[in-house]
């Protein structure tokens, strides 16, 4: 699991400005679940070889006890227990005020690693003006300036310090190849837990011991038709000895984080609702984590005819990015289409995992090119020559030639609906890349 760095401090010491340069490390993937989350913000971090999740919590008034304050003082509190660290942004040139010795004495009853960082501190002189913040009794102040970028490099570093993340490279290696790792995600209410107490409950799903699982999160293993899971916790799962039961937590980093180690993703919608906001920012984040997915609209029972329709055309218009995934209609309460749901998760983490080879993708490559050749962009017609696979999970086809950076998005789709085609690719996405030798 991605650690989680949250960002705490009053209004406008530049937690936004820290959590740009944070996130900026790597093509921001911010997904800003609106209306959920009010000021809170999402974004993917890296750095070396470590990839962490940054949560800007907006301002923080622990003693707020009304109005959007309170609200916000409550969404700050969860973002915190979430956190694996916690960065306290104070601002270096306006000094200290009375909300941050609250925040600080609300942060050090809460023992968890915690990081004071003075920021705006570009131009300062290290010491004489960094002493005060000492009052806040979280030992020593990192100066930093998040507009100038200063000091942000070695913040991460001193963040992820105290957890003693283990190399990603080794880590990768440990997996268990023929487990798939599966999460249900999606809102509050569309019916997740529903879902996954309704598959816990049949007797189908033999709990099997599977070793070494990651830091505190919850997963539960089970068999299907000699088909291996590991049910990674979006729900709030809870174990009741030898059983597991979900209840309903939403919580927006755990499924961030489930998202990120699943190998599939099963991404429920509500028939009720239709497709939301919320529901496309979890698809697009759940696409550029490049996991397989399956998408299927929940509580299919409760609507007529006409619901149907508009939620069939809420599909198209609004996760019309989703169009490789298998679509499926189900009721989780009363155990309706549920089998075929698990064929497509089995299918999509197959084609996620699919070997492609050399020969076949340059074969798929040329036929493609005499079906259509690319088209002249200026002085420069593309020459795709040969192809192989650079990757899996998701799969990426690496393409080779000349003038191939002038290629264009059009043509790159037509030829990811050939390899698409060849190999069935259902639910996983594809990712092709050009790499022109001059
Ligand atoms: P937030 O309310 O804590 O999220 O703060 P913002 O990131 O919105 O920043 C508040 C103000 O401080 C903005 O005007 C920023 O441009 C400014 N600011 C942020 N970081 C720095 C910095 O490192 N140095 C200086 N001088 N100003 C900064
Ligand atoms: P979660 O927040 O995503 O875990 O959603 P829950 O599983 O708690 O379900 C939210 C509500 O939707 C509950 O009242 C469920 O009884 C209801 N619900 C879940 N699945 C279905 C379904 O297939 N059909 C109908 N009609 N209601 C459902």
């Amino acid at each position: 699991m991605k650690p989680v760095i949250a960002l705490v401090g009053r209004p406008n010491v530049g937690k936004s400005t820290l959590f740009n340069r944070l996130t900026k490390t790597r093509d921001a993937i911010v997904a800003d679940f609106a209306g959920l989350t009010r000021d809170r913000h999402y974004g993917n971090g890296k750095q070396g070889k470590h990839e962490y999740i940054v949560i800007d919590t907006g301002g923080f008034e622990p003693d707020a006890t009304s109005g959007i304050y309170k609200e916000m003082a409550k969404q700050t509190r969860q973002a915190v227990a979430e956190a694996d660290v916690v960065v306290f942004v104070v601002d270096a040139r306006g000094g200290l005020s009375a909300q941050d010795h609250d925040i600080a004495k609300y942060l050090r009853k809460l023992g968890k690693p915690c990081i004071l960082v003075a920021n705006k501190a570009e131009g300062m002189k290290e010491g004489a003006q960094l002493v005060e913040f000492f009052e806040l009794g979280l030992g020593e102040v990192f100066p930093i300036s998040a507009a100038h970028g200063q000091g942000i490099r070695s913040l991460v570093d001193v963040a992820l310090e105290p957890l003693h993340l283990p190399d990603p490279d080794e880590e990768e290696a440990e997996q268990e190849p023929g487990v798939v790792k599966l999460a249900v995600a999606g809102r509050p209410n569309v019916g997740k837990s529903t879902l996954i107490n309704t598959w816990l409950g049949e007797e189908r799903l033999v709990a099997f011991d599977m070793p070494g699982t990651t830091r505190d999160a919850i997963s539960v293993p089970f068999e299907r038709k000699g088909q291996k899971f590991e049910l990674i916790d979006t729900a709030g799962l809870r174990r009741k000895g030898q059983v597991f039961e979900a209840i309903e937590k939403f919580s927006v980093v755990k499924t961030l984080q489930a998202i990120e180690s699943a190998s599939v993703v099963l991404l429920l919608i509500d028939a009720i609702q239709g497709v939301t906001d919320q529901d496309a920012h979890i698809a697009g984040y759940i696409l550029e984590s490049g996991r397989a997915v399956v998408v299927a609209i929940n509580k299919w029972d409760a609507v007529d005819e006409y619901q149907r329709e508009l939620v069939k055309r809420s599909i198209e218009t609004r996760l019309g990015f989703l169009k490789f995934a298998a679509l499926h209609l189900i009721s989780a309460q009363k155990r309706q289409g549920l089998g075929p749901v698990w064929d497509s998760i089995a299918q999509a983490h197959k084609a996620a995992n699919c070997k492609m080879p050399t020969p076949v993708l340059t074969r798929l490559l040329l036929e493609a090119v005499q079906f259509q050749t690319p088209k002249k962009t200026g002085m420069y017609r593309p020459k795709l020559r040969y192809a192989h696979q650079g990757g899996m999970n998701p799969p990426i086809i690496v393409v080779h030639g000349n003038s191939l950076e002038h290629v264009t998005e059009a043509y790159k789709r037509f030829l990811e609906g050939r390899f698409r085609k060849e190999f069935n690719l259902i639910g996983t996405p594809l990712r092709i890349e050009m790499k022109s030798s001059s």
